[in-house]
């Protein structure tokens, strides 16, 4: 098989790369080891700009008429129990393309995102891992293995997710040695009190996401040291079970809750590569970095990544002379796009990993609605990262 683009990973940002580039009337070849639907391990909440991007690919009318719930916002409970709690429609003066966010099984999104990507003309296939990089001569990525041949390809990207392939081939992925995190991850039914704003519960040993995500299903994401692993090997449930028990604010929401999917384990997170392209091949999403799930912005990252590549993409087929400029492009405009976000979030990383920050900034955040909702507009990406990252916001946040 040969293509002008390979996408390796059809999850959020394969899709999207996969619907921008088909659309221009680029060669795409877009191909997941996994038969969609496929489980994703995930806190399934997607801020309001998600909507923006969702629509553009064709995919928001699905995504909302699949049962997805909408979350008006977000509250987060430091350890003292104090609510931190900010709504998307606020007085900040900043406005997102939708005034929800969407809370969906990733079964259900990632199905109709790849679903979009054949649509719009990629060849999308299933069951199909890539294992290894071709190259030529020169060392120039020029297309991938899998078990039974080969796929040529001008360019090959790396969509495939957190431990990605692509970039351990290419010798572009780095591991962050903190925070070193584990997930549990699952869904239940009949749990108590979820309401339209999706919840975080921070605690001294880890954090729990918690939202409505539609058919009466409540998307549950504990997060925990990575030292905490033997604790669970045996029975994550009955770790999950106990986690959420020892918590008098969550056991009595959780007493009649059943568990309606398996619990899942994840992570280490923390994985970003030295630059996200070289000669021939490029990397999207999770595969280009990924740094805690608390800020939930990895599915907006993965799609928003992906129509920025596919603009460099485009451009790179049309040069005759130098494609690595459009390339060299490509990563100045991630850094444009996503580095305010990635001080926010590492920020926001170190502040949960120590209780007595998150304690002082929740005695602040929950007085001043004003504060709260700005930060969750930043988390939501439609509020600038700069109207927190600055002295004047974090001065009123810890001191003043
Ligand atoms: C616990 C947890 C909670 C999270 N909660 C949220 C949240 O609430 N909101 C949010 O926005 N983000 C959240 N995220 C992050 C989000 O899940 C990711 O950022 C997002 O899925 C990235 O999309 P992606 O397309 O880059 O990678 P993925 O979604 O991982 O897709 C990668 C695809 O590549 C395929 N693949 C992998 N290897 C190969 C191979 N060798 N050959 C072929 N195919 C391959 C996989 O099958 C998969 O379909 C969370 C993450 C975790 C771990």
């Amino acid at each position: 098989m040969n293509a002008d683009v390979l996408i390796v990973g059809g999850g959020p940002a394969g899709a999207s790369l996969a619907v921008g580039l088909a659309r221009r009337g680029i060669d795409t070849v877009v191909v997941d080891r996994a038969r969609f639907p496929r489980p994703k391990p995930c806190a399934e909440y997607l801020s309001p700009e998600a909507s923006r991007v969702l629509a553009d690919m064709g995919a928001l009318a699905r995504v909302e008429q699949s049962g997805a719930a909408a979350l008006s916002g977000v509250r987060v409970r430091a350890p003292n129990g104090l609510v931190i709690a900010g709504d998307f429609v606020a007085r900040h003066g900043f406005k997102a393309y939708s005034d929800r966010g969407l809370s969906v099984r990733r079964e259900v999104l990632d199905e109709i995102l790849f679903d979009c990507a054949r649509t719009a003309g990629a060849r999308a296939v299933e069951g199909l891992r890539i294992a290894e990089l071709v190259r030529d001569k020169t060392n120039r990525v020029t297309g991938a293995r899998t078990a039974d041949g080969e796929i040529r390809a001008k360019f090959t990207v790396g969509a495939d997710g957190l431990r990605s392939v692509v970039a351990r081939r290419l010798g572009l992925a780095k591991t962050m040695r903190w925070p070193r995190r584990l997930a549990l991850v699952t869904h239940y039914s009949g749990v108590g009190d979820v309401g339209e704003q999706g919840e975080m519960h921070v605690e001294r040993d880890g954090y729990v996401g918690i939202a409505d995500v539609g058919h009466g299903a409540t998307t549950v994401a504990l997060v925990v040291p990575a030292s905490r692993a033997k604790e669970f090997a045996g029975d994550r449930g009955a770790f999950l079970d106990r986690w959420l028990a020892a918590r008098p604010h969550l056991a009595g929401r959780f007493a009649k809750a059943e568990r309606v999917s398996p619990v899942v384990a994840t992570g280490p997170f923390g994985a970003y590569s030295r630059r996200a392209w070289a000669r021939g091949a490029a990397l999207v999403g999770d595969a280009a970095d990924f740094f805690d799930p608390f800020t939930g912005e990895g599915i907006y990252a993965a799609m928003r990544g992906g129509e920025l590549l596919a603009d460099a993409l485009d451009a790179g087929l049309r040069s005759r002379d130098d494609s690595m400029a459009a390339l060299r492009g490509y990563d100045r405009a991630r850094r444009q796009e996503f580095g305010g976000k990635w001080i926010v979030e590492r920020v926001i990383g170190a502040v949960v990993s120590w209780p007595p920050l998150i304690n002082r900034a929740a005695r602040r955040l929950s007085a001043r609605k004003d504060l709260a909702d700005l930060l969750i507009g930043v988390t939501g990406n439609f509020v600038p990262a700069s109207e927190v990252v600055r002295w004047s916001y974090v001065w009123k946040v810890f001191v003043g």
